[in-house]
């Protein structure tokens, strides 16, 4: 594929691209110019929360982990996001700490 580029930092990046990596511009490459804007200021909206597809422009979204991928949350998601994602880390830590008490038993007898 062709890249073209960025109009912000000149990096090249993918046409298909929905903004650019390094600096985060928005990309739109002509197909349908976004005139809704963002839930948390006048930008115009380029990309969506994939939880709950608020619009929001590049800045108010947060890239989070969630399942290995990662995705765009808007931040009130993104919090969500981040406690599950500690709840998971306890709890594989308990059953972490579980199997070491469970082998350490063992091994004194
Ligand atoms: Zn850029
Ligand atoms: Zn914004
Ligand atoms: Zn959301």
């Amino acid at each position: 594929m062709k890249l073209i580029q960025c109009p912000a930092c000149s990096n090249e990046i993918s046409p298909a691209a929905e903004f650019c990596p390094k600096c985060g511009h928005p990309n739109r490459t002509g197909n349908s110019p976004s005139t809704m804007s963002c839930y948390q200021c006048d930008s115009p909206a380029t990309q969506k929360c994939v939880h709950c597809e608020t619009l929001s422009c590049a800045v108010h979204l947060e890239s989070c982990r969630a399942n290995k991928d990662r995705v765009l949350l808007c931040l009130a998601c993104a919090e969500k996001q981040k406690k599950a994602n500690k709840a998971i880390h306890l709890f594989a830590f308990f059953a972490f700490l579980i199997v070491v008490i469970l082998l350490a038993t063992q091994s004194q007898r």
